[in-house]
């Protein structure tokens, strides 16, 4: 197999001299078989520096929602290049954006821009600090909401020292978070509305923000269960809590309007990346006037040399504008082939008796093999819950698949684009039952 990949295996010796570990996301570490280097890409498929062709279910994490290289969104880019790649002022394509953005989202009312989901986190904590006077955030257990300090905190933490699944304690994910932020972040299970209730029948008037993804990406894909996000809502208005909805992953992709827009529940702030701009570096922070307008108003600060970047800009206009037209013919695509994926992998686990948990949507979805017995249905609704699937079978399966040319992330997610074919899903399932047969079956 090493020499499949002769080309990456030499890179990555040459790059680790110069660049740290090899890579330039710590989340790239984990890549199976190891973070390989490639060339080019475009719909759905992904090549690598050996030549070696892919079906890509990464596509960047998420962004890549209408595919590698969608040529209007890279026209709309390059034209804006060469008319300027940064002016440190503001530019019409700005607001262009910015009306597009609260035309389709229900609470943003105003909007700013940046480049990184983490800054976008990072602002929307501090005017919910600076609107309600009080310290205190509330995160779910096993959420992701980007890497700086202040939000940092059990994404994975080791049950052992997380301690009580109900009232676990909050764990820094790295060394040298600045210490005394934990203080100020409490940390609970997702889709449990009792522990919530009883937490801020306490507590309630002393947390500014509840912020959470609406449904569950970064653990297994979890949805939420019904009513979970009202009820959410309806707690946050009761003790004046500010509601954050990290749409990072789900912005545009479960619907034009994110899962706001698919379970019609309005947060008070939200947070968009990824698909917004199909790949160009763009962020968005968005919420109801109340608490943007201390943005607007100069009280709350909000920076950065790259935000409203006019190629990223662009590129954002015209995914959104393709959205926009196209969008039902996008959606129910990644639902059709997302669907079929999904319960194409069902059938073949269940034709070679092994167990399996697929959940999700058809635009994102996660597989994991089970190392118990569980009802395939209420599988995993949290992330206690979730530590029940076989991480290390699961990346045997994972390295079997990049070996067969179809490219998935290790943590079990799977992303789909409006550029998936029928036949791409019919090769993809096709690995998917070689490959539980070969790599997976013998370690049952
Ligand atoms: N929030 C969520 C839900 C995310 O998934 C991510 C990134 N995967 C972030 C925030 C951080 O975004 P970025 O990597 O652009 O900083």
């Amino acid at each position: 197999m090493s020499e499949r990949y002769a080309r990456s295996i030499a890179d990555l010796e040459r790059s680790k001299k110069s660049l740290a570990g090899g890579v330039s996301s710590n989340v790239r570490l984990g890549d199976k078989p190891f973070p390989l280097f490639f060339e080019r890409g475009t719909g759905s498929h992904l090549w690598d520096v050996d030549g070696n062709e892919y079906i890509d279910y990464v596509l960047g994490r998420g962004p890549l929602l209408l595919g590698h290289t969608p040529p209007e969104v890279i026209q709309a880019t390059c034209d804006q290049m060469w008319r300027g790649q940064i002016y440190a002022a503001q530019h019409e394509l700005e607001f262009e954006l910015s009306e597009r953005v609260s035309r389709i989202v229900p609470c943003a009312d105003l909007v700013r821009f940046g480049i990184s989901g983490s800054e976008a986190v990072h602002g929307a904590l501090r005017l919910a600090r600076a609107a309600t006077g009080r310290q205190t955030v509330l995160k779910f257990e096993g959420q992701y909401h980007g890497w700086l300090d202040n939000i940092l905190y059990s994404l994975s933490p080791d049950p052992n020292r997380a301690g009580d699944a109900l009232h676990p304690a909050a764990l820094a994910e790295s060394a040298g978070q600045f210490s005394g932020t934990e203080s100020h972040v409490v940390v609970l299970p997702w889709n449990n509305i009792p522990v919530l209730e009883e937490y801020l029948a306490q507590h309630g008037t002393t947390i500014a923000a509840i912020i959470t993804e609406p449904v569950m990406c970064n653990t297994a894909v979890i949805p939420p269960l019904p009513g979970y996000l009202e009820a959410l809502r309806d707690l946050c208005t009761q003790y004046g809590i500010v509601l954050i909805f990290d749409e990072v992953i789900t912005g545009f992709r479960l619907s034009l309007a994110g899962a706001q827009g698919r379970f019609n529940v309005k947060p008070d702030l939200t947070i968009f990346g990824k698909a917004i701009a199909n790949g160009m570096p763009i962020s968005c922070l968005a919420g109801r006037e109340q608490y943007m307008g201390l943005i607007a108003a100069g009280k709350v600060g909000h920076g950065g040399t790259y935000n409203s970047l006019p190629p990223a800009v662009a590129g954002a206009i015209a995914t959104l504008d393709m959205l926009e037209r196209d969008g039902a013919a996008v959606y129910a695509t990644m639902e059709r082939t997302g669907g079929r994926l999904m319960d194409g992998i069902k059938q073949r686990a269940a034709k070679l008796g092994i167990p399996v948990v697929v959940q999700g949507y058809g635009p994102i979805f996660y597989m994991g093999f089970p190392t118990t017995e569980v009802a395939a249905d209420q599988a995993v609704y949290d992330y206690r819950s979730s530590l029940a699937m076989d991480q290390e079978l699961y990346t045997h399966f994972v390295s079997a698949m990049v070996d067969r040319g179809v490219r998935i992330i290790p943590r079990g997610n799977w992303f789909l684009s409006s550029t998936h074919s029928d036949a791409d899903i019919d090769q993809t399932l096709d690995a998917v039952e070689a490959v539980l047969a070969e790599t997976i079956a013998p370690k049952l």
